[in-house]
């Protein structure tokens, strides 16, 4: 449900960031690679909700300056849980799909979307929330934020932000960097945003195409307690991450996994 105080913080956003999520409506998305892989770094909380005082440009409260990204979940008290996280979405064909296998097994998941893929799509934007999944940002044109410049980082996560925002009424708070490429300016703006930085430890390079027997066992093979996995929803055909989700799934509750938020 939305509140009057999120809906507040939304206008808040887009006024902050001059109401560019209006703008811009029609935008394509951006053909995907992924990131590096990575190794294990200190989690941290859920971002709160938009307080009502000193908030960051997008509404979201400035966080510590991180040094790098999370790339595990927090210990949840001996439990087994594994993070499921959809990047590049979302996608007409592949996120009602991905949704529906999620459904079917009770499990939710975290979906990095794409600024302007959320913005021709915010039905699908929608429908991942109503779904009981969150929704992080994955900048607004999938850009390599390595080398660019303050201003333009800003530019392309808060306007992301501001997208998510106005289409669901939360302000966003999980930011995924494409590429998985960091630098000490993205963890600067992303801090002043209020957006904590999130990558992963399972990596089965669905976005190669490398077959959808292969992403399956990659992502069984590599994924432990605690594991964030990566997977895309979007930036192609990915109808293997499909058909892989819908076999490495069962065998991961089967194994005694609970599903968490990363
Ligand atoms: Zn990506």
């Amino acid at each position: 449900m939305t509140t009057q105080r999120q809906r507040t913080a939304s206008r808040r956003v887009l006024l902050s960031l001059g109401g560019l999520a209006l703008l811009s409506a029609c935008a394509k998305p951006q053909p995907d690679p992924s990131g590096p892989p990575a190794t294990v770094a200190a989690p941290s909380s859920a971002p709160p909700l938009p307080p009502s005082a000193s908030p960051s440009p997008t509404g979201l409260p400035r966080i510590p300056v991180q040094k790098k990204p999370r790339y595990v979940v927090p210990a949840q008290g001996g439990t087994k849980v594994v993070a499921l996280t959809f990047d590049d979405g979302p996608h007409p064909a592949y996120t009602p799909q991905v949704l529906k296998i999620l459904r079917k097994h009770h499990v939710k998941a975290t979906f990095f979307v794409i600024g302007q893929s959320a913005a021709a799509h915010p039905d699908l934007v929608r429908a991942i929330v109503d779904d009981g999944h969150a929704v992080g940002t994955h900048t607004w044109s999938h850009a390599n934020l390595r080398h660019l410049p303050a201003g333009r980082v800003r530019t392309e996560v808060g306007r992301a932000v501001d997208t998510v925002a106005a289409t669901t009424g939360r302000i966003p708070g999980l930011f995924r960097a494409p590429y998985g490429n960091w630098s000490p300016t993205v963890f600067q703006v992303c801090a002043a945003l209020g957006q904590t930085s999130i990558a992963w430890d399972v990596d089965p390079r669905d976005w190669e195409n490398p077959g959808a027997s292969r992403i399956r066992s990659k992502v069984l093979d590599q994924v432990g307690n605690r594991s964030i996995v990566l997977a895309h929803d979007g930036g192609g055909d990915r109808s293997q991450t499909v058909s892989a989700l819908r076999g490495f799934l069962p065998i991961l509750i089967d194994s005694g996994y609970r599903f968490v938020g990363v």
